[in-house]
């Protein structure tokens, strides 16, 4: 151990100076694009550009030039992290042997569809180059959909090295290897000591953090090593990393509080080895996934992963005969040996068996593992034939069930933390798989540029300070305009609070009554609160009333931004009252627009009455392409009286197969004289379309309409339970499997 930190010591301190001999170096100062550009045109081996420190707005950077081993083009900041790229700016270089450092990207977005490319045309590659110490922090698309990437490297033997990536938030990998031609195949990239940061959840397909290759090229070989980079609560989409070509490395990684996976989607011969994949036991975080053949995943450290299907802790799926390039590879000749599985939930394997994906893994192992916890005694399941698989010398605890005698021991539960602070057996059993030494490859001060703050950009509710606000006539937007994240307005037991002007909502606020009478509000506009990028809402034991609401049609109490929002927002409704949105037709309680996503929605301990329109209607996506609006709904302890529209109306459709969500809990609600309004078009008072996860309990539906269930892909999780319709229409569904105990219906 103090061998090690005295290495990490020396490392840091060889950094240290090769950036402080850096800085020695002056070069050619240049302090606008003009300058920048003539400096570029008469670069030779050796020249070392400076950009002036302060803000470069709309800047498109292009590099191209030719170094040489050991004295390359350097382009460099004046002060590293105080050159602030930013508005409609990229970078682009090709060449021999450039070496880039030092730069900031926020406060803006690429024009071009990458923000730092190795190549400055289809034909123009950097080869034996560098990026290092830069910062991409959410330089992110104002359309959530219009894609890009963050980085992508092209040509050959080239070097992403400690640098930051935090947040982005749009469509598009963070990172990608291309291999479109040959000049950018066999390419020894290495990938290594980076920060990937908080990435939110996209709701879509394409929030990969990292990919290699396409399934287009995915059975050629792109050699890269992926290794020592942390990703902290990279949570995109399903796939953390997804590797698309062969001969990849990805080596002493940590991915810390992921949702996701390490997914070897095509290509093959890759390496995994020595990954601490830490889920702490957060949602839908997951390990790894074979596909293809000659795979080797060998001595992971998996903690706490509870990420079930193809997001589990270990997961070995099935191929489809003769697949298509884009399809799934037949597993064959790979090894998934010597490791170490703790308190996670899932392990799979032939996952994905189906009429299409019948190929079976052949001539593969899976030995010598330790599968050890108390999360859940039943981790494996296995869809299909596993004769092609080997087991031996596995291990599992003796409560644990296994999945068949050969191949597995059992031993008795003993975890303890070992001086690394990490969950572990007994050291006889970790000698016994030849595991090594259980400790982190590598911690967050490791990696990134060294000058930022790798605290990523978590928002959340009550984390600021307390505002009391006066009953009155716009008090509330008044507080709102100076608060500042995080912060709470306290309202007065009982007060009454108008408001004539929309309460546009860009950070978190909490707006609650502490205890005792609720307060009352009401709004003389369309909506009375709008939450804009950035934006999230909770409400505690306040009134809405739609008394003074204008008599048109379409109000709403809360409503997302009209325009696409890149950050996701979230809203508590807790222990709250709504009446009387009645001002005319179609009044909904949460109306959401396209392009916009939630984290949560959380209706808790609320009644709601007389309601023209719907309580939320999340079905702005039409177009089937598997993006959708929310990730987690809960309707809790509620009750709804009288809501013409729907109480819930979720849609995903599609048939894409990447994301976790949505997923709802609708339980102990009940639901009266509801759903029947002729403006609602999807005819129930809760649908779910799609959603992946579904728990509905102990809800009474009276005089009204029914529940409406459609599930599509994958394999959804849904519970339906303690249902009883009272003269309502029931439930409804597809034809697909679901769980379904003790619904009472046709009650009058
Ligand atoms: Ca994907």
């Amino acid at each position: 151990m103090v061998l090690k930190s005295l290495k990490y010591f020396f490392v840091g301190l060889m950094i240290f100076t090769f950036f402080s001999c850096s800085q020695e170096e002056e070069g050619i100062l240049v302090n606008d694009l003009r300058e920048f550009k003539i400096a570029v045109k008469s670069a030779t081996p050796g020249t070392v550009i400076t950009m002036a420190n302060g803000v470069w707005e709309n800047v498109e950077l292009r590099l191209k030039g030719i170094g040489e081993e050991g004295n390359p083009i350097k382009l460099q900041a004046e002060t590293p992290g105080k050159v602030i790229i930013s508005g409609q700016s990229n970078l682009a270089f090709s060449g021999e042997y450039i070496e880039i450092s030092g730069l900031v990207f926020k406060n803006g977005y690429t024009p071009t569809s990458e923000v730092i490319s190795f190549k400055t045309s289809k034909e123009e590659l950097a080869n034996n180059s560098r990026v290092t110490n830069c910062v991409i922090d959410n330089f992110t698309n104002p359309e959530r959909f219009d894609g890009d990437t963050w980085i992508a490297l092209y040509g050959k033997n080239n070097r992403f090295d400690h640098n930051t990536m935090i947040g982005k938030g749009n469509r598009g990998v963070t990172l990608a290897v291309k291999m479109q031609t040959e000049e950018s195949r066999e390419n020894n990239h290495v990938i290594e000591f980076n920060y990937f940061g908080p990435r939110q959840i996209l709701g879509s397909n394409g929030g990969e953090t990292l990919r290699v290759g396409t399934s287009h090229y995915s059975r050629m070989y792109s050699n890269t090593i992926i290794r020592s980079n942390y990703f902290d609560r990279v949570n995109g989409e399903h796939e953390i990393i997804s590797n698309k070509a062969c001969g990849n490395e990805f080596r002493d990684n940590v991915f810390f509080e992921c949702q996701g996976t390490l997914t070897m989607r095509h290509g093959h011969h890759t390496l995994v080895e020595n990954n601490y994949f830490l889920g702490n036991r957060k949602p839908n975080t997951g390990g790894i996934r074979i596909i293809n053949e000659n795979q080797t995943v060998k001595k992971n450290y998996l903690f706490g992963l509870t990420g079930h299907r193809f997001r589990g802790a270990l997961v070995i799926m099935n191929g489809v005969p003769n697949s298509p390039i884009n399809r799934y590879n037949q597993v064959v000749d790979s090894h998934m040996d010597n490791n170490m599985v703790i308190n996670s939930d899932y392990i799979q394997l032939c996952a994905g068996s189906d009429e299409e994906r019948s190929a079976v893994p052949v001539g593969s192992t899976f030995k010598n593992n330790l599968i050890l916890g108390n999360t859940n005694l039943e981790p494996f399941t296995i869809y299909d034939d596993v004769s092609g698989i080997e087991f031996s010398g596995n291990v599992m605890n003796s409560d644990a069930k296994l999945p068949f005698q050969q191949g597995f021991e059992q031993v008795s539960l003993d975890l303890t933390k070992n001086a690394n602070s990490l969950l572990v057996p007994s050291q006889e059993l970790i000698d016994k798989i030849e595991f090594g030494e259980v400790n982190l490859p590598i911690s967050k001060a490791d990696v990134g540029a060294d000058y930022y703050a790798k605290d990523g950009t978590e928002r959340t509710f009550n984390t600021g300070t307390t505002i009391p606000v006066l009953p009155g006539e716009d008090t509330i937007l008044e507080a709102i305009t100076n608060s500042s994240s995080g912060d709470i307005l306290e309202l007065e037991n009982g007060g009454e609070y108008l408001m004539t002007k929309y309460a546009f909502v860009n950070h978190p606020i909490s707006i609650v009554v502490p205890a005792g009478e609720k307060a009352k509000l009401l709004s003389e506009k369309q909506s009375f609160f709008k939450i804009e990028n950035g934006g999230a809402l909770h409400f505690k034991n306040v009134l809405f009333d739609g008394a003074e609401s204008p008599d048109q049609a379409g109000n709403n109490v809360i409503s997302t931004s009209k325009y696409s929002m890149n950050q996701n927002y979230s809203l508590i409704i807790e222990g709250c009252e709504v009446k009387d949105l009645d001002k005319n037709h179609s009044f909904d309680f949460l109306k959401s627009y396209k392009h916009t996503f939630a984290d949560s929605i959380n209706i808790i301990n609320t009644t709601m009455t007389n309601v023209t329109g719907a309580v939320m209607t999340l079905d702005m996506e039409v177009e089937d392409l598997g993006i959708y609006n929310v990730e987690n709904v809960k309707i809790v302890g509620s009750t709804f009286n009288g809501v013409l529209g729907a109480i819930a109306n979720v849609y995903r459709g599609g048939t894409d197969e990447s994301t976790f969500g949505p997923i709802m809990t609708v339980s102990d609600v009940e639901i009266n004289n509801s759903g029947k309004g002729k403006r609602n078009k999807v005819g129930a008072v809760l649908r779910f379309h799609g959603v992946q996860k579904l728990k509905v309990d102990n809800v009474r539906v009276r005089d009204s309409k029914g529940i409406d269930l459609f599930l599509t892909n994958g394999e959804p999780i849904t519970k339906i339970s303690n249902i009883t319709f009272i003269n309502s229409t029931g439930l409804t569904t597809n034809d697909e499997p679901y769980e379904a105990v003790n619904i009472v219906s046709n009650l009058k």
